[in-house]
């Protein structure tokens, strides 16, 4: 399983403690690819504490980032004025979120802890006006030429400024605008430029102050190396646009070594998580990870996660069979882990621990969940659309016992999850309304479909209502009738929901009733039962 291999390589590649970092700007709603990020490194952080290092695992919020730009869920107005200032000051236009940054930072945050992933928080602008990044500061502003020359160097740009600082304006409070001219050891000599950046105005001060404290900010790729510095941080990936050639990634890795003296932490680039679908791509802005919380329970999110190889991308169109198969494998992963599936093969043997290891770090918790049964999801999407059924009691037959909490607490979920996919994301031919009435469409029936009809209401009238019972007799009449399996269910079909298929035939006739199901069986044959004559 990869994240094992993961862990296994890091140990031998870098020395405990282990400090696992990853980091964000709150800029706007995160993208479900931030959360790709925040489990990742949550699964490897819970791999390294098992086996018996200290880890500590940090999440880091950008917030002295300058407002670069106004995401499409808020009023562009409001924002405006604002460009350039760093997140964390510009105010959030309603309710008690003290500001722009922390409104982000905040609902993030309740998305990941609520797909299990605890780590530390730490936000840089703390970092900052505490005086913890003062001596990084210091570094940089003291071999600024130095840090230029290898930014030059990995990037091949021409572009890099003379300076890897920028200043908080005094003036206007931009931090985006601005040029250091100078520093004389003790303070900086800097311009907030009109037209430094096309996405914020400078007010054009010039001025002097000391840039320690919060009064400046390291570029975005010294920054970077100054927090490995700072932590220690030992393993931290990044998404592979981050890990270019030349990129991101290479340029702080040279600052780390050359400039901060530090090892570079164990990366890990990993590749893009996509929502597809039409429904989803149609949301301006693209879809957060907070609307996945609103597609898949939090298990089902981490499995997704977890069960992907980080080096491939994961495009997750939530429509269609995608929800119920993904279920189907989170059932198959519970499956190996608690021991119930077989296996004979060396191969095979190695493909149920490989599961059971992805279901293990699919878990919301890092202690191990008790076993609980697992009645199918396209099975509970049918349940829950049966106005006489008791969900619980269908999975109770099924388990052949009584419910544990466990038990409970699973279905629970699962019912949730199948009246919101039925209501959002289900095919037509997953949503089941029983007629009230004989369908119009029984006109078409054949004469030997309204036969099989017929006969089945005869058999069913003495027989027990049971999916298996009401299963065979439908075989037995179509091979007796000369019917295929299409035009023998199919005519069970038109008779209680109007339309040729459905979901299991014996299952839906059981949880509807004799009484109802024989009377129904006879009106949609168009023949009196045997004995009443006409
Ligand atoms: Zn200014």
């Amino acid at each position: 399983m990869w994240v094992d291999v993961l862990v296994e390589r890091i140990c031998e590649e870098r020395s405990a403690p282990y400090v696992v970092n990853d980091a964000w700007t709150p800029s706007g709603p995160a993208h479900v690819g931030s959360l790709r990020g925040v489990i990742l490194h949550d699964a490897v952080a819970r791999g390294l504490r098992e086996r018996g290092y200290p880890v500590e695992f940090l999440y880091g919020f950008d917030d002295f980032d300058p407002l670069d730009g106004i995401p499409p869920s808020v009023p562009e107005e409001a924002y405006r004025p604002h460009m350039g200032k760093p997140l964390c000051d510009v105010p959030w236009h309603e309710g008690d979120a003290r500001s722009f940054a922390d409104h982000f930072a905040g609902e993030f945050e309740s998305v990941f802890r609520a797909v299990g992933c605890e780590p530390q928080t730490y936000r840089t602008s703390h970092l900052y006006r505490s005086g913890a990044f003062d001596p990084a500061l210091r570094t940089a502003l003291d071999r600024a030429a130095e840090i230029v020359a290898i930014e030059r160097e990995i990037t091949g740009s021409r572009r890099a400024e003379r300076h890897p600082v920028q200043v908080l304006c005094e003036a206007c409070g931009r931090i985006g605008t601005t040029v250091v001219l100078g520093w004389d050891g003790q303070q900086v000599t800097y311009e907030c430029r009109p037209y430094k950046v096309t996405w914020a105005q400078g007010c054009g001060h010039r001025g002097r102050r000391v840039p320690f404290r919060g009064g400046a900010k390291l570029a975005y790729r010294t920054e970077w190396a100054a927090k490995w510095a700072l932590f220690g941080v030992k393993v931290e990936g990044a998404g592979k646009d981050h890990m270019t050639r030349g990129g991101s990634h290479d340029t702080a890795s040279a600052v780390a070594r050359r400039i901060f003296g530090v090892e570079v932490p164990f990366p890990i680039p990993y590749e893009f998580f996509l929502l597809g679908g039409k429904k989803m791509a149609s949301s301006r802005g693209g879809v957060g990870a907070r609307e996945l919380l609103q597609v898949l329970r939090p298990e089902l999110v981490r499995f997704l996660v977890v069960r992907a190889y980080y080096r491939t991308a994961i495009d997750f169109d939530p429509s269609g069979d995608a929800i119920p198969r993904l279920y189907d494998e989170y059932d198959r992963a519970a499956a190996a882990y608690f021991g119930q599936l077989p296996a004979r093969t060396p191969g095979e043997v190695q493909d149920v621990r490989d599961l059971a290891r992805t279901f293990h770090y699919a878990w919301l918790k890092p202690t191990p969940p008790q076993p609980f049964v697992r009645p199918r999801f396209s099975k509970v999407a049918f349940w829950v659309q049966m106005p006489h059924v008791r969900v619980e009691e269908q999975v109770e037959r099924e388990k052949g016992g009584p419910l544990t909490d466990a038990d409970r607490e699973e279905l629970g979920a699962r019912v949730e999850d199948a009246r919101r996919w039925l209501e959002k994301w289900a095919p037509s031919h997953y949503r089941i309304a029983v007629r009230e009435a004989v369908p119009a469409e029984c006109a078409d029936l054949t004469a030997a479909q309204r036969e099989l009809l017929a006969r089945l209401a005869d058999h069913l009238e003495g027989a027990a209502l049971e999916p298996e019972v009401v299963q065979a007799a439908i075989h037995t009449l179509k091979a007796e009738l000369g019917l295929s399996a299409k035009e023998a269910f199919g005519a069970v079909y038109v008779a209680f929901l109007g339309k040729d298929s459905g979901p299991q035939a014996g299952a839906l006739l059981a949880t509807l009733g004799r009484e109802f199901v024989v009377r129904r069986l006879r009106e949609a044959s168009g023949r009196q039962p045997v004995g009443h004559g006409v």
